[in-house]
């Protein structure tokens, strides 16, 4: 991928600390991201995600759905009765912060892959672009090119490997609840709610 005036600008975003992607947006997350909350809060990955099925409204990221025994699901950050992140204070911002999800590292850069799961281009975020959330983020000293890169390269890979685990689990011919699913990735589940 070439760096250019486009993408040394978006490289150059700070977070205005507004916290609309913490409380507007999905968080989608991988199975390397619950295993790194679940170290960081102690909370049982139950309890930090939810499940929700296909709709129109959802951004539809087509491979990151697994079936369930009642349908398609993809997998979130849990929210709060509000619709805030579960780690969003509003005083003190993300208390989760070092464990936070790739998603949330990369954030307002979309990173494009290719079929082979190789970075292709960077974009700002597409929540932004479509006015889903108004982002605060302006154009200051921001990251470096090599700082960002070894970030999304880290996601692009923990995302290849999550792909990989939904595609065994798809495979398999009984494809159970939510809890299943966790226990499936390697999660003890604490609570009996199965959706
Ligand atoms: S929406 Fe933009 S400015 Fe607001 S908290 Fe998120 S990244 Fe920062
Ligand atoms: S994990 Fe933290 S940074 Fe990410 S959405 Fe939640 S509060 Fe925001």
């Amino acid at each position: 991928m070439k760096i250019n005036k486009r993408i040394s600008k978006l490289l150059k975003l700070e977070c205005g600390q507004c916290s609309s992607c913490c409380r507007d947006i999905q968080v989608d997350i991988t199975d390397a991201d619950l295993i790194r909350l679940v170290k960081h809060t102690g909370i049982s990955a139950d309890r930090l995600v939810r499940l929700y099925g296909h709709n129109k409204n959802d951004r539809d990221i087509e491979s990151d759905w697994f079936n369930l025994s009642y349908g398609k699901r993809a997998i979130v950050l849990n929210k709060k009765r509000n619709g805030d992140c579960i780690f969003l204070e509003r005083d003190s911002g993300c208390i989760a912060y070092e464990a936070r999800p790739m998603t949330c590292r990369i954030f307002p850069i979309c990173v494009v892959y290719d079929e082979d799961h190789d970075i292709v281009n960077l974009e700002k975020s597409e929540v932004i672009t479509d006015k889903t959330i108004t982002c605060t983020c302006s154009g200051k000293t921001g990251q470096t090119y090599e700082d960002f890169m070894t970030i999304a390269r880290q996601a692009r890979k923990e995302h290849a490997l999550f792909l990989h685990m939904i595609d065994k689990w798809n495979s398999q011919t009984d494809n159970g609840n939510k809890n299943d699913f966790l226990r499936f990735l390697g999660f003890k589940v604490l609570t009996h709610t199965s959706k």
